[in-house]
């Protein structure tokens, strides 16, 4: 029994739809000023959609193909780590209700 009377969350995200685009990326991160400021673990734990990833050296990466564009990161981030913007006209996740 669903008790969630907007329904199922990832039920409702797998509607959904995205096109990726392939020759950029929306969301670039400055590994230096990540570093300085202790910013992976905070955009690692506060991406709904699990965008951001430790790498073996400690960098970020950053899958942004699974962006929900919600601009939690952004607003969160601190200054000069994240450069952030819309996907290109026609890229990036389509909402879909039905
Ligand atoms: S905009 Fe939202 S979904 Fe996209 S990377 Fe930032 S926190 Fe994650």
């Amino acid at each position: 029994m669903n008790k969630n009377p907007f329904g199922d969350v990832t039920e409702r995200l797998d509607k959904d739809r995205y096109e990726t685009d392939i020759e950029e990326s929306h969301i670039k991160v400055n590994q230096e000023a990540a570093a300085k400021s202790n910013a992976v673990d905070l955009l690692i734990r506060i991406c709904p959609a699990h965008v951001y990833s430790k790498q073996p050296d400690g960098s970020i990466n950053v899958m942004y193909a699974a962006c929900l564009e919600c601009g939690t990161c952004l607003a969160a981030a601190p200054v000069g780590v994240l450069s952030w913007q819309y996907p290109r006209s026609g890229m990036g996740i389509i909402f879909r209700e039905s």
